[in-house]
């Protein structure tokens, strides 16, 4: 399957993408993680985009897509893959619609997270994730079993991201509602949309997910 997770910053994208490559086998595309991969090598994209990350706002659409369509030659993505983070803006969306068509691979589906401002502050606030594997944990809603020890393998070291503050955040859902929220329409009057209620807890979202995916295999 090839399926797109939109939603608002701390809406639960990475997480519903992490259960996924678990438990039916697709890659997780986040162009997040890559981004701050690049920073992390500090690589010319990644020198060009710390500084648009820190605020908040969004990296350029060229840097982006270029991103993703070199990924999107890998031969690990040839059995389904989940775009979490990707695309943000009309622009992106276009580029990925005609990049997809080039290569033969329709998307399946775009699933929506929806979930309300005040709990996606509080999701940021509270996330962290695992220096060495990368899974996503939360100080409230997610812990890990044993406190200080990632669950998945075991290190001890945790990050936080530079951009998960308050300040940040308020950009970041501007960036979202007045660049990304019109992919809702976009994707809707394609026929591709399917909502899911973020509200819910981590086990329940991804129960919705995994029953709507059920149902577009058929
Ligand atoms: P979130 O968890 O808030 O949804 P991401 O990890 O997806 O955040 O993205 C972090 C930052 O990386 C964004 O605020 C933005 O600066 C940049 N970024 C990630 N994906 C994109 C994209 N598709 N287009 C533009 N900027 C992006
Ligand atoms: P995104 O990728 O959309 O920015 P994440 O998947 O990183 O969001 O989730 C943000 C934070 O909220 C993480 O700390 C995660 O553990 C937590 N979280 C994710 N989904 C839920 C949920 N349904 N209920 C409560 N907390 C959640
Ligand atoms: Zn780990």
């Amino acid at each position: 399957m090839r399926l797109i997770v939109l939603g608002p910053p701390g809406a639960g994208k990475g997480t519903q993408a992490q259960r996924l490559v678990v438990n039916h086998g697709l890659v997780q595309l986040s162009t997040g993680d890559m981004l701050r991969a690049a920073v992390a090598a500090q690589t010319p994209v990644g020198i060009e985009a710390k500084a648009i990350m820190e605020t908040g706002k969004l990296v350029p659409d060229s840097v982006v897509t270029g991103i993703i369509s070199d990924r999107l030659d890998d031969d690990d993505i040839k059995g389904g893959f989940i775009l979490d983070g990707f695309p943000r803006t009309l622009k992106q969306a276009d580029a990925l619609e005609r990049l997809l068509a080039e290569k033969a691979m329709p998307l399946d589906g775009v699933i929506i997270l929806e979930v309300d401002d005040d709990a996606l502050v509080e999701r940021v606030a509270g996330r962290f994730t695992c220096a060495s594997c990368g899974t996503g944990y939360h100080d409230t809603f997610k812990p890990t079993k044993t406190d200080g020890v990632c669950d998945v393998c075991g290190s001890a070291e945790f990050k936080r991201r530079a951009d998960d503050n308050a300040e940040t955040m308020r950009t970041r859902l501007q960036a979202y509602y007045k660049d990304t929220a019109p992919l809702v329409g976009y994707y809707y009057a394609k026929g591709k949309l399917k909502s899911v209620d973020g509200m819910a807890g981590i086990d329940a979202v991804g129960a919705e997910i995994d029953a709507l995916l059920a149902d577009m295999k058929g």
